[in-house]
């Protein structure tokens, strides 16, 4: 008789967004005049830059012909790809990253997922909280999380980030193997300094952890001398892998891409004390359970790296770090305090008087019919803010923030 993997039977039953969704429904059905406006969910509105649509189009036309068709590609993603990436998102930062130890994916969501399956049943985990779901749930379902109880999981470490330490988690107070990291954080909007990246990137060495560090908003980063790179960290390389995606920046959401940096010096040991390299492993894994990222999708990443196509990404990006500003001090004005949006998409700030996430999500939703997400929804330190990402169209940002300064709030 077969079984289920009954750890998937642990996954809390709501998905916030869905949760959020359902609200709004309701909302909507029972107001059908209001004009909802959507600063809720991460995803982005800009259309993919002219350089993306070009070789996309020129990529279509080679798997036309029979001389430059391609079918599978190597599993580790083309040459052409790889090589884009190491010369223009690690050279320049003086960080040397060799051609093998890129892993091009379908996006960062999967491999985050994912890359838990080549690590030990029994590792420890630590998360900063609020954090991005994902971490916490692919953990439930490997069976590393424990119990649910009180908003979290007994065999989870959760670093709070909140106001009263200014956004910056401890290290935490006992040893734990498997440190996930997002900088640029989701949902905070928040970096960390090369300070305190060195904080953890030592205590990884000193304890034999692994960072698990997603740097999905890298490219959003503006504040001079902030890491846009682990590895640009001495030592990073033996203890950490990183995340990468084109997804917000470069408008990939629905296109599909991203990449996985694992280091060649990455290794773990085995129970018995074995030395194993994370790279081979992760590679034997990846041929597998995966057959690479379509190669029309693998030509729109390559023209990013053009110089009209950094040019057209930057532009966009730009486009959403100024709604970010006009969020940033519209909130402020009307006297809520006010974090992120300077080095990330996503503007985190405290609801008024001690108001819990979902109840000042709700008074958003009736008062002004803006859709947001509450912060206890990233976990149990998010309680008590509101997070806005900034991917919206710029009038209805402005919108938005008009009607909160006209409101009561
Ligand atoms: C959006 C996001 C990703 C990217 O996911 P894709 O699968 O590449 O679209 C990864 N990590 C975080 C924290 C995100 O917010």
């Amino acid at each position: 008789m077969a079984t289920i993997n009954e750890n998937f039977l642990k996954l809390q039953k709501n998905y916030l967004f869905a949760d959020i969704a359902q609200k709004v429904a309701a909302y909507k059905d029972a107001h059908p005049e209001a004009q909802i406006i959507r600063l809720g969910i991460g995803d982005v509105t800009r259309p993919l830059a002219p350089a993306v649509i070009a070789a996309l189009h020129k990529a279509v036309d080679e798997m036309g012909a029979a001389d430059t068709f391609r079918g599978y590609g190597p599993e580790h993603g083309y040459e052409f790809l790889r090589r884009a990436i190491v010369e223009n998102d690690f050279a320049p930062r003086g960080v040397q990253i060799d051609a093998d130890e890129i892993f091009v994916n379908d996006g960062a969501k999967s491999d985050t997922g994912n890359f838990g399956d080549i690590l030990g049943q029994d590792n420890s985990i630590c998360v900063t909280d609020p954090i991005y779901p994902v971490y916490i749930d692919s953990n439930v379902m490997g069976g590393r999380a424990g119990e649910f109880s009180h908003g979290a999981w007994s065999s989870i470490t959760y670093c709070p980030c909140n106001e009263a330490n200014g956004f910056v988690p401890a290290l935490p107070n006992k040893p734990t193997d498997m440190i996930y990291l997002c900088y640029p954080n989701n949902p905070t909007g928040t970096t960390l300094s090369r300070a305190e990246l060195e904080k953890w990137v030592n205590y990884a060495l000193q304890h034999g952890s692994i960072l698990l560090y997603d740097a999905a908003y890298e490219a959003y980063i503006t504040t001079p001398g902030i890491p846009h790179s682990i590895y640009e960290i001495p030592g990073a390389k033996r203890c950490a892998v990183e995340f990468h995606s084109y997804s917000k920046t470069a408008g990939f959401t629905g296109l599909r891409c991203g990449y996985t940096v694992v280091p060649h010096e990455l290794t773990v040991t085995t129970k018995q004390g074995e030395t194993v390299s994370l790279n081979q492993l992760w590679n034997r894994r990846q041929c597998t359970k995966f057959n690479g990222t379509a190669y029309i999708v693998q030509r729109a990443a390559e023209a990013i790296y053009s110089h009209e196509g950094q040019q057209q990404v930057r532009d966009t990006i730009d486009y959403y770090m100024e709604n970010a500003r006009i969020m940033r001090e519209a909130l402020a004005q009307a006297g809520l305090k006010v974090f992120g949006g300077v080095d990330a998409p996503y503007i985190w700030f405290k609801t008024p008087e001690g108001t819990g996430s979902w109840a000042f999500f709700e008074k958003l939703l009736h008062d002004i019919h803006v859709v947001s997400t509450p912060g206890v929804g990233f976990g149990p330190a998010g309680e008590g803010y509101i997070r806005l990402t900034a991917f919206g169209r710029r009038e209805d940002c402005t919108e938005a923030m008009h009607r909160l300064l006209n409101s009561n709030l």
